[in-house]
């Protein structure tokens, strides 16, 4: 029999390759929730059959979530759906307390009160998974790395309304008894990420002999993780995670970003030079930094690896090969980004978070 899960936001970068990971087992029935924000793109995932059902809706939508797990009966619920980009929350913080925080606890408290009502067997066996971030913490200056113990201290608004729905995931579990797992994720990269963000962004602009603008000095650091390293993570604690527990997911790669920058320039300049025959880190320009840019994230997910016995499959230098790669193979997907939301692609800014 099939498993149902239903994955919310799974349109999105993250999501989307999480629903596309959970199709790929042939026991799992996915249901993926997405409003198709400027962020989602229905084309990043497979088209509707007996195992994937897209339904175009809002988290915030109580009467559509109650239809859904009524009708479904998920086994989890797993929540990507959210406001991502950290530059969008600084020009408007407003969306990002309705999605992150108010939407994400109607999305939390519906479900609750559909669990509360199963049989005691159904009941067990469920799970609300809720994916979220390393920015919750704040910034590492002082050279150590973050715990699931260490305090938060979200210094965005992106991160401050993560770190709310994070509380409220605590609160349900603690309160209530419901079964939460929380993932706190360093940053992501890979295929089908919006290029609004900074790997995408530069591979986009480097291609295109574009100037390539670098926050303040370029040297924020932060970890990268392959985005199915991370699904792979987010698999791994579903199956095995505790429940109420939070689990920090990283890397082990903490690059500054002028070096990811770099990194990109080579690679491209081997692939496909320049027909001026010049490197494309000559493209480079540093443009005024971001307000309030944390200098760097650093993520100690030894919980993960010790007690769940997880570890990352690709190293950055790979993870960036497969992804360079991949944007060059697949512009009729990046025609299809940029045809719907032209105006919605910063280009030129790049989330360097
Ligand atoms: P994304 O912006 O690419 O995708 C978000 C998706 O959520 C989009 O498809 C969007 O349409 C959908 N969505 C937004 N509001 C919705 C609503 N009200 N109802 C239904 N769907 C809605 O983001 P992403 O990078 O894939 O991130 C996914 C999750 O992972 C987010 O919660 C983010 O905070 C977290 N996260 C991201 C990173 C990263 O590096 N990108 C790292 C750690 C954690």
């Amino acid at each position: 029999m099939l498993k149902t899960i239903l994955v919310t936001g799974g349109a999105g970068f993250i999501g989307g390759c999480f629903v596309r990971q959970m199709l790929g087992h042939s026991t799992y029935r996915v249901i993926t929730l997405d409003k198709l924000t400027y962020a989602g793109v229905r084309e990043s995932i497979p088209e509707d059959s007996d195992r994937h059902v897209f339904v175009h809706g809002d988290i915030g939508d109580v009467d559509l979530i109650k239809k859904l797990l009524a009708e479904y009966s998920p086994f989890a619920v797993v929540n990507f759906a959210a406001e991502s980009h950290v530059d969008r929350s600084i020009d408007g913080p407003r969306e990002f307390v309705e999605t992150n925080v108010l939407k994400t606890f109607d999305l939390l408290n519906t479900t609750y009160h559909w669990w509360k009502d199963l049989a005691e067997d159904e009941k067990e066996k469920f799970r609300f998974l809720h994916v979220s971030t390393d920015e919750v913490y704040g910034s590492a200056d002082d050279g150590s790395q973050f715990k699931e113990t260490t305090p938060y201290a979200p210094n965005s608004p992106y991160s401050a309304s993560k770190a709310a729905s994070d509380f409220f995931v605590r609160a349900m579990h603690h309160t209530f008894g419901f079964p939460t797992l929380t993932t706190n994720c360093s940053n992501n990269y890979g295929p089908y990420q919006f290029p609004e963000k900074l790997i995408p962004l530069m591979v986009l602009n480097a291609l295109a002999g574009k100037p390539l603008p670098v926050y303040g000095d370029g040297m924020n650091i932060r970890d990268w993780l392959y985005v199915e390293d991370h699904c792979s993570a987010i698999a791994t604690v579903l199956e095995k995670g505790r429940l109420g527990e939070t689990y920090n997911v990283g890397g082990n790669s903490e690059r500054t970003n002028i070096d990811i920058v770099h990194i990109i320039c080579d690679s491209l300049d081997a692939i496909t030079p320049l027909e001026s025959g010049k490197s494309r880190r000559e493209l480079i320009t540093f443009v005024k930094d971001r307000p309030g840019h944390d200098r760097r994230y650093a993520i100690d997910c030894s919980k993960l690896s010790s007690e769940l016995g997880w570890e990352p499959q690709e190293t950055l230098e790979t993870g960036m090969e497969k992804t360079i790669r991949w944007y060059l193979d697949n512009t009729d997907w990046l025609e299809v980004v940029k045809a719907k939301h032209d105006s919605s692609v910063r280009l030129g800014q790049g989330d360097q978070a």
